[in-house]
């Protein structure tokens, strides 16, 4: 099949003076072009994915290479057989990578050293350094860098606190740190230097990069790649390395397929192999199967949750449904 599309990558820390009326130009642009995809806007610049067919995508590059704020603008590309997103979002935010007022660092003023793949790789295999994943748990999952550490963080704004709790005697390591396009890394960076490590390298365009580079073929990264839209995961290592590391939720058998809980009120993002997805319909776990049983219609849960409402205010006899109110709270939370 022909790949008439692709998918592009993109991120700037560049200050854009009125950033919402910049937010409405944009999406106009984007719109006008026919792209689809999410991109972030804030005063200190913008983080994008969109996707089109190669002379929609082509015309978008070369629009806003001609702003002279973006006019050095990096675009990763990705050859697709479809569109990555079904639909075009320029939303406004107060930073595109968020960290505490505290902890925040301007990546123009203080980053680490910036290695290219063959660099990253060389690096990677000596053993006075410390490979830190600076994604999210479910990323680090179904595929990382050999010997990389997964952070107990949930979200981003926690790694400052992570860092020094974790990291702070061995300030005498080289740190290496890598995310999937490489913006998370140009704070990531910032936060170790002010945390006092000297040594601190970051792998330049990021994950997606590393795998199109001819000469290092995504070696010695384990698994795929987590990519923020439909298609979930994208292919890192094109040597024979190539393998899966991440586990079914129900069986435990290797598998790197992500999939959403069939309860939309649950929703859960989890591993799950293609057999088991049969068997337990798409749920996560037993709690959802008996949560939908017992509440089958989405009508029904609602109605259920505002007559549970009246009860908590007004009796405090019904334990059985304060029960049952406790278990949707919970669910819901
Ligand atoms: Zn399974
Ligand atoms: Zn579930």
């Amino acid at each position: 099949m022909e790949k008439e599309y692709r998918v592009l990558l993109y991120y700037k820390f560049v200050k854009i003076e009125n950033s919402k009326d910049f937010v409405n130009e944009h999406l106009s642009l984007c719109k006008e072009l026919g792209l689809k995809g999410r991109i972030l806007v804030a005063e200190e610049g913008i983080n994008g994915t969109v996707s089109g067919t190669v002379e929609q995508t082509q015309a978008y590059m070369d629009t806003v290479r001609e702003d002279s704020r973006f006019s050095d603008m990096v675009f990763k590309i990705d050859e697709a057989r479809e569109n990555a997103f079904k639909k075009m979002y320029v939303r406004h935010r107060n930073s595109i990578i968020t960290l505490l007022p505290e902890d925040d660092v301007n990546p123009n003023e203080k980053v680490g050293t910036y290695l290219k793949p063959q660099e990253w790789y060389e690096m990677l295999q000596r053993d006075d350094v410390i490979i830190v994943d600076g994604r999210n748990d479910y990323e680090y999952e179904i595929g990382h860098f050999r010997g990389a550490i997964k952070p107990q963080v949930k979200n981003f704004k926690q790694f400052p606190k992570w860092i020094e709790e974790n990291l702070s005697e061995h300030k005498d390591k080289k740190i290496l740190t890598y995310c999937t396009g490489g913006i998370r890394c140009e704070k990531l960076t910032g936060v170790f230097l002010n945390h006092g490590f000297n040594e601190v390298y970051h792998l330049e365009g990021g994950i997606v990069t590393y795998g199109k580079d001819p000469e290092v073929q995504g070696k010695l990264f384990d698994g795929k790649c987590y990519v923020f839209d439909e298609r979930i995961s994208v292919k890192v290592n094109n040597t024979e390395e190539d393998m899966v590391v991440s586990k079914c939720k129900h069986c435990g058998k290797p598998s790197d397929r992500y999939i959403n809980c069939t309860n939309d009120d649950c929703h859960d993002q989890h591993i799950c192999c293609e057999e088991c997805e049969k068997t337990y319909e798409g749920f996560c776990s037993s709690e959802c199967v008996e949560y939908v049983r017992k509440y089958p219609s989405r009508d029904a849960r609602l109605r259920l949750k505002k007559k549970l409402k009246t009860y908590e205010k007004y009796n405090q006899k019904h334990i059985k449904l304060f029960e049952a109110a406790k278990r949707l709270k919970k669910l819901d939370a």
